[in-house]
């Protein structure tokens, strides 16, 4: 047990120290290198297919190899210049607690599992609430993403919906349960879609409320709702940006008994910034809203935050007993998600507010919505038609015909300076640009724009 020298210790002590200086190199390098893999740096891919070794390989090689053939080919989306899906990065104490993290290998069932990871995810569960301004009280579950906690909190409205109706969907399932009425938007992102879906709710019982030019649900337009309806606004279009308007829709809704559920995958952390708080105004009076730490908060993958207003309708949902299970007096994390072994993936979430701190952070939320206002003007100088109200940090604009936006964008890729991709919003072909990462600077945009540039000159023969 004192014996620090045994061979298994070193070995991996080695591939520990190997790692660190494969990380930093590979850190080192982000901002020079390529956005997207070369040619090359893909068919080097081709080494990890030699045949699995009988006896193994040492903890170094395996290491090796996945730096020599791995970190090549990966999409440098830490570096600042990547501007597809919504992101983020990993700042560097988040990064380092993931690495920590590892080392510790904590799995957060219950506190006797993991003390000191259960106590720094229940303070970084604290300080989130906080900066979103969401009711302190609210059960907060740490999932792999957005995804997961949408379905987390959609389970919990459709337990307590039922519940109203005398229904114990625990006890006797949903065979024979009427249909609730849940309303989506027309923009309500496909991982709703799915999570309701999983969770027994087809696309044909689906109310689909109208929306503007902008994807956000219109108030005058919106559908009638009851005292068990579920309704699924969102915080952030995945497109534009834009937000629902919370104030016309949820005192109404739950004046009547309907649920709420915000998905702010993205969008939610405008809260943060006082400077674009106001797009949030009444998204607090949700009843449960999905967030990622890994997008805009710049955690490392993965992590999300499903917040529910009324802890104890998740709990019901998501609790397990068992004799061996003796928990604490509060809430164990396994009895707000749907794993029971998993990774304190909410010690990054500590480690990232820790060190940005509230005002670091609505600097970071104000620093992308900026450059994504530089993007728009720069966008609009080459003769792009901006598609959207560039409210916070999403783009989308289009130029040409739609054959024309994807060999611009084809073109971009290649070039490799910096990477997004299209979308097609409001019937047009269009580039779409996320701007969510902390490292972005203001180079990085002119950099951007330039490559831009020479691609749209290239294609857009004037
Ligand atoms: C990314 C995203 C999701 C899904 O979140 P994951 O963390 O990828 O599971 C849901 N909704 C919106 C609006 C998103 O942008």
């Amino acid at each position: 047990m004192h014996n620090k020298n045994s061979s298994k210790n070193s070995v991996s002590m080695n591939a520990l120290s190997l790692a660190a200086r494969y990380a930093e190199e590979y850190v080192a390098d982000i901002r020079d290198r390529r956005v997207s893999p070369s040619r090359v740096d893909l068919d080097q891919l081709k080494q990890f297919n030699a045949e699995l070794s009988q006896a193994g390989q040492s903890a170094e090689d395996v290491i090796d190899s996945l730096h020599h053939y791995g970190s090549p080919a990966t999409v440098a989306s830490t570096g600042g210049r990547y501007f597809g899906l919504v992101v983020g990065g990993a700042t560097p104490a988040s990064m380092g607690a993931a690495v920590l993290n590892a080392a510790w290998d904590q799995v957060a069932v219950l506190e006797a599992s993991a003390p000191s990871a259960i106590h720094l995810e229940r303070i970084a569960a604290n300080w989130v609430l906080e900066l979103l301004a969401l009711p302190l009280k609210s059960s907060v579950g740490f999932t792999t993403g957005s995804s997961m906690a949408n379905m987390v909190c959609l389970a919990a409205a459709r337990n307590s919906q039922y519940q109203k109706l005398g229904i114990n969907l625990a006890e006797t399932g949903l065979s024979g349960a009427p249909a609730l009425r849940i309303i989506v938007s027309e923009q309500s992102h496909v991982t709703v879609y799915k999570a309701l879906s999983i969770l027994g709710i087809g696309t044909q019982q689906l109310v689909k409320a109208p929306c503007d030019d902008q994807g956000r649900v219109r108030a005058d337009r919106f559908p009638t709702i009851d005292e068990t309806t579920i309704i699924c606004l969102q915080a952030g279009n995945v497109n534009s940006g834009s937000f629902d308007p919370y104030e016309e829709i949820i005192p109404l809704a739950r004046a009547v008994g309907a649920w709420v559920h915000v998905d702010g995958a993205f969008g939610l952390w405008a809260a943060a910034s006082p400077a674009k708080f106001s797009l949030t105004c009444g998204v607090q009076q949700a009843d449960s809203w999905a967030v990622d730490a890994h997008k805009w908060l710049n955690t490392p993958y993965d992590c999300g935050l499903a917040i529910c207003r009324d802890g104890h309708a998740v709990h019901t949902v998501m609790t397990t007993q068992a004799p061996y299970l003796q928990a604490g007096v509060q809430v164990p994390p396994k009895d707000m998600v749907p794993e029971f072994s998993r990774r304190a993936r909410g010690v990054e979430v500590w480690a990232a507010i820790q060190e940005m701190g509230p005002a670091g952070i609505a600097a970071m939320i104000d620093r992308c919505c900026t450059h994504a206002q530089h993007l728009c003007e720069g966008l609009a100088e080459l003769g792009y038609d901006i598609l959207n109200d560039v409210v916070l940090n999403q783009v989308v604009a289009t130029i040409g015909c739609e054959d024309d936006v994807q060999k611009i964008v084809s073109a971009i890729q290649e070039e490799g300076v910096c990477w997004f991709g299209t979308t097609v919003w409001q019937g047009k072909t269009a580039v779409r640009l996320s701007v969510s990462c902390w490292a972005t600077t203001g180079e990085d945009i002119a950099l951007t724009l330039a490559s831009i540039r020479r691609a749209t000159e290239k294609i857009i023969v004037s």
